[in-house]
């Protein structure tokens, strides 16, 4: 049986009792999760919320071969792979220590660095590098899935390390357009984040092309590079007010901009720009779900299911 991802996220809701996690101890989840079978039966019932049937032949009845994450129908003998379609995908990684970082990255508002987690884990470095970078994919793959709407403001903003002597667009610091949809009242809501080499007006509407639903009204501050939105299905408000500064236009925008520099800055030290990208998916993940912290190690869990699996040399290159 084939589920949307929506409806995936409806019956997980439902799904048993909410564990919340967030809320248990490390004890409590080593007692859930003691073994890759545990583990293992956790994934197929994420995965397969109203239990599984092979894609074949249909049928629900499998059996475990002994080779990992190998399973065969019982119908029409054929075998598949649990974690096939997933982040998991040929991870030599066990199960027990992704669930474990997810477990750890989900508890952790201030984020999870590789350093941190190798040691907390006791495994390499490198697989916990390469571990938290996948799921900063899965994040993203997760909120790529949703656009802005309605009341949206757009603002530019510079991360890395400080560029002595070159202010505003001409920093060789890493350019990225931040998009903030503003719920009732104007608080906000939802938050995207995308870096990009130039900051031009070309670059301005492949990101709203991609974040924002035709027909939103994006608020700016009147910078010559958002003129253009008008023409491209927005409709476009300049909204610097005379008398009235930047910060009272687009007050929640710079307020996530700085919680998204303090995010890097405090968690992840001098990163390689590269990266940097990633490390802004992860702001946004979380500050999506601030309110659903409780339920971010099921959530996580579901967005490295439906996540492609990434290889190394995409991380790394
Ligand atoms: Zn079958």
């Amino acid at each position: 049986m084939n589920y949307t991802t929506s409806q995936l996220d409806l019956l997980l809701l439902f799904y048993d009792n909410p564990l919340a996690y967030g809320r248990i101890g490390l004890l409590t989840f080593q007692e859930r999760f003691p073994t890759e079978k545990k583990c293992r039966e956790y994934l197929v019932k994420v995965r397969y919320p109203k239990g599984f049937s092979c894609p074949r032949c249909g049928s629900p009845a499998v059996g475990e071969v002994q080779t990992r994450h190998l399973w065969q129908c019982k119908g029409c003998r054929g075998q598949l792979s649990l974690t096939a379609g997933t982040l998991f995908h040929k991870s030599r990684t066990p199960l027990r220590e992704w669930f474990w970082a997810l477990f750890l990255v989900a508890r952790d508002k201030r984020g999870h660095s590789a350093l941190q987690l190798s040691k907390e884990l006791g495994i390499p470095y490198v697989r916990t590098w390469l571990m938290l970078h996948r799921i900063r994919t899965a994040m993203a793959n997760r909120d790529a899935r949703y656009r802005l709407s309605g009341i949206v403001e757009m603002d530019e903003a510079y991360f890395g390390a400080p560029d002595p002597g070159r202010r505003g667009r001409s920093t060789r610091r890493v350019k990225a357009i931040v998009a903030l949809g503003l719920r009732e009242a104007g608080r906000p809501g939802f938050v995207k984040i995308q870096t990009v080499k130039r900051l031009d007006a070309r670059a301005v509407k492949a990101f709203a092309e991609v974040a924002i639903s035709p027909g939103s009204t994006i608020r700016t501050d009147g910078l010559k590079v958002y003129n253009s939105l008008s023409k491209h299905g927005f409709q476009h408000e300049a909204t610097v007010a005379p008398g009235k500064t930047k910060d009272d236009v687009l007050h929640w925008t710079h307020t996530i901009i700085s919680n998204a520099k303090a995010f890097i800055a405090g968690t992840f030290h001098g990163l390689p720009e590269k990266h940097i990208q990633r490390y802004l998916d992860e702001f946004c993940y979380r500050f999506n779900r601030r309110q659903r912290e409780a339920e971010l190690f099921d959530r996580l869990l579901l967005a490295c299911v439906t996540a492609p699996a990434v290889t190394r040399d995409e991380l790394t290159t």
